[in-house]
């Protein structure tokens, strides 16, 4: 056995691919996780980023003297990005490879009227995962280990857009793939769903509400999620746990509505205080 050690033994094994051809599918994986890994921390830094420069030019001084906090964001959220990389590379990878998921690029496979159904679908079964995990992650324990981090933000900003602790990251990076094996969807359905899943991330977190006061006051607002509604779970913990859609809330009586004096018009959110009024729970009633 020691001679299959030798030196030239082992140049002669991997010039017939005995040791290249099995070790070429882990380096493809790694490097499509790596790959994936680095187009979500970089749409983090651009999307974070762009809302960040509209706040500092809409609403000077909104962020003062938040750069400690803003510096813990970015690095939670760039952490969080590796984290959700590793599924989607995988899942890239097999897809590419293996024919893996229910992903297709023919647009004649399924009718035209499926795309946005497919868009909404995805939608509402990412909101019913979300619900549940961080209605749960409100718990006293798991709140301490995983949904701290989040919470830490007080209140947060465009950059706490993927400000998770690594538990929380798994809960959300798994989604996504998960469902494409699941829901069949035109590839630039998927990136349509990737688009709202950013923007109202970072826009739910920025401190002030970039959609019309008669969207967010009206019909479509009580059921639709934006930043004043986000907002109220920062201020009070014990509420709006929804991510898109405020179904599952009122369904289980966890709605309580819209922050007040957050729901302003742009021209009178110019006023930190006004638009901003912090937290006002303490970690401990976190608890549900
Ligand atoms: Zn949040
Ligand atoms: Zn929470």
């Amino acid at each position: 056995m020691i001679e299959n050690f030798h030196p030239a033994n082992i140049i002669s094994l991997a010039s017939t691919g005995a040791y290249s051809r099995p070790m070429q599918p882990a380096m493809l994986i790694l490097a499509s996780v790596l790959a994936m890994s680095g187009i979500i921390a970089v749409r983090y830094l651009l999307s974070s980023g762009g809302f960040a420069l509209a706040t500092r030019l809409t609403r000077p001084g909104l962020y003062a003297g938040m750069r400690r906090q803003i510096g813990g964001e970015i690095r939670w959220s760039l952490l969080s990005a590796l984290i959700f990389g590793l599924p989607a590379g995988l899942v890239a990878w097999g897809w590419q490879n293996h024919g893996w998921t229910q992903i297709y690029t023919d647009l004649d496979a399924w009718p035209l009227w499926y795309l946005p159904v497919s868009v909404l679908l995805y939608l509402a079964a990412h909101d019913t995962w979300f619900y549940w995990t961080h209605r749960l992650m409100h718990r006293p324990a798991l709140f301490r280990v995983a949904h701290a981090v989040h919470h830490a933000s007080r209140p947060p900003t465009a950059w706490a857009a993927m400000s998770f602790h690594p538990w929380e990251a798994i809960t959300g990076a798994v989604v996504i793939p998960a469902l494409v094996f699941l829901i069949p969807i035109h590839v630039a359905a998927l990136g349509v769903v990737l688009t709202v899943m950013t923007v109202m991330g970072v826009t739910n977190h920025m401190g002030w509400e970039m959609f019309p006061r008669w969207l967010v006051n009206g019909p479509a607002g009580k059921w639709l999620i934006t930043a004043s509604h986000h907002q109220k779970h920062h201020e009070q913990y014990r509420c709006n746990y929804g991510l898109y859609f405020r179904v599952w809330d009122r369904l289980c009586g966890t709605d309580k509505g819209l922050s007040n004096g957050f729901a302003v018009p742009a021209s009178a959110a110019s006023s930190p205080a006004l638009a901003l009024n912090g937290s006002v729970a303490s970690a401990k009633d976190a608890a549900i």
